[in-house]
């Protein structure tokens, strides 16, 4: 089966989640296994929030943890270009041919209409969707429309009724009523595609065999099935596979645990020992052994054996796994060399040396007051985390402001951060100290530290916003209801 052709379409508007190189495991596997190619093809059709430097981090992150890609935006290939917003004439071609062949049709609605129209389905307690008001214009209503220049979005006629199969490889049939199924956007009034369009244009044009992908996008599959069939192209095959999941059994969030690739590495996990791990929440152990190398995966490989059930990362159990691979695996020295190119190197500690230079009076000062920022949990009592006169209570809500506001900040330098300190210490009506004192002991597991925003700086949003999670914890936690009454006060401000 040499034409085995697989994808990842990632949006880089973000740190790179593990659940992408989760997914981009098990394309590298599948196409490992049959002897086909893998693909990164980037999804970067939201203008506001896709961003090049979450690109570059994206590469660098599934490099790191050892997953390469035979055709990309950074290698090339015979099916380029490879992100999307480079392709944008191509889906406004494809958009036009489903309006000639009757598939698709312009909608002129406002905004305005569209949202007094979902607020009468509302009150009147009727199906939510797109009333279909523009599907039936006359061709020469359209034309004179178009003319005057009015603005206007495509949507795919999909059918009123009857029932949508998909054949999921690892699930077998599912079934979609398409009376639920909406005249889906396809080219939005900007130009853009949306994702329903770009996908199935890429994956069509780029010959992918397999779509890979979370099962989340499941819901998804009956509107490309109908956009195949609307241009006249065979499918491929569908193959959705299990979340990663938090503790409590829901979908993998940065709320509960760190989700990106840049957290672990920063934190010192070792991208054997992950990679590992991510097969694991899908792909049982070999011979009862959970410590398995990729070569040894790629052999051993069945899609068959992938287990639906949805798979619970597990910070602990990653942990022990990579312990033995330090303790199995390596040599002291190579320990030494791991390290170097982790943070035990001039770049880094030049960084901390200037912040803890005014607080040294000997050189054996800085191992001590350095430790934190080396270390993978920093334990922060209860006591030091609360300033006089506040509680555990309110303190875990500021903690929780404080991670949306950092979460939130373009200018990752001390001028950013400290606006957004400031931000926060305002909107809690508190004094500045009340903030940073909690702030530091979060980050340091101390109340004396070096200057706070610029160990923010040196941390990196990633370990910050574990760290102050941490803190919420140490506190007694934050309900989630209490989190999301806060999250609406936090929203209006
Ligand atoms: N951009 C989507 C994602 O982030 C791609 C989904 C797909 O693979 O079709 O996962």
């Amino acid at each position: 089966m040499s034409s085995v052709r697989v994808r990842i379409a990632p949006s880089p508007t973000g740190p790179t989640h593990v659940g992408t190189a989760y997914q981009a495991l098990f394309d590298r596997l599948f196409a490992d296994k049959f002897g086909g190619r893998f693909i990164l093809r980037i999804e970067d059709t939201d203008q506001d929030r896709s961003r090049r430097e979450y690109e570059t981090q994206l590469m660098d992150s599934l490099k790191w943890i050892g997953i390469d890609w035979d055709e990309g935006p950074d290698v090339g290939g015979d099916y380029g270009p490879y992100r999307q917003s480079e392709r944008l004439e191509i889906y406004r071609e494809h958009a036009k041919i489903l309006v000639d062949s009757g598939h698709a049709y312009y909608c002129f609605c406002s905004s305005d209409r569209l949202a007094e129209m979902r607020a009468d389905q509302e009150r009147n307690k009727k199906p939510l969707g797109y009333d279909r008001r523009c599907r039936n214009l006359s061709p020469s209503e359209v034309d004179q429309r178009l003319q005057q220049g009015e603005d206007y979005v495509i949507r795919l006629k999909m059918p009123k009724e009857g029932v949508c199969e998909i054949e999921d490889k690892l699930r077998g049939k599912i079934e979609f009523d398409y009376a639920q199924s909406d005249d889906q956007v396809i080219l939005k009034s900007d130009g853009f595609p949306t994702y329903h369009l770009a996908v199935v244009v890429d994956d069509f044009h780029m010959k992918i065999s397999h779509v890979i992908r979370g099962e989340e996008w499941i819901t998804s599959t009956p509107k490309h099935l109908v956009l195949y069939d609307s241009f006249g192209w065979e499918p491929p095959e569908f193959i959705h596979l299990p979340l990663l999941l938090n503790r409590d059994g829901t979908k993998m969030s940065k709320r509960r645990n760190p989700t990106s690739i840049e957290y672990y590495r920063r934190a010192g996990y070792s991208a054997d020992a992950l990679l590992n791990y991510l097969a694991l929440m899908a792909y049982p152990p070999l011979n009862d052994e959970e410590k398995v190398s990729l070569a040894e995966f790629v052999q051993d490989f069945d899609i068959r054996k992938i287990n639906l059930g949805g798979s619970i990362f597990d910070m602990d159990k990653l942990t022990w796994l990579n312990g033995r691979y330090l303790r199995e695996d390596r040599t002291p020295q190579q320990i030494l060399g791991e390290m170097k190119e982790w943070l035990v190197n001039d770049e880094q500690f030049l960084g901390i040396v200037s912040l803890l230079h005014e607080r040294m009076e000997t050189l054996g000062d800085f191992m001590p007051k350095a430790a934190f920022f080396f270390a993978r949990e920093v334990n922060p009592s209860e006591q030091d985390l609360l300033p006089k006169n506040r509680e555990a209570g309110e303190v875990s809500q500021m903690l929780q402001t404080a991670i949306w506001a950092l979460d939130s900040t373009a200018n990752w330098d001390a001028q950013g951060i400290e606006s957004k300190v400031r931000f926060v210490a305002d909107f809690w009506d508190w004094p500045v100290r009340e903030v940073t004192v909690p702030l530091t002991v979060a980050l340091t597991g101390s109340k004396v530290g070096p200057p706070l925003f610029e160990t923010i700086i040196l941390l990196g949003i990633d370990i910050v916003r574990m760290r102050l999670i941490n803190g919420i914890e140490a506190l007694g936690g934050l309900s989630k209801k209490k989190a999301k009454k806060l999250e609406k006060e936090w929203k209006k401000v």
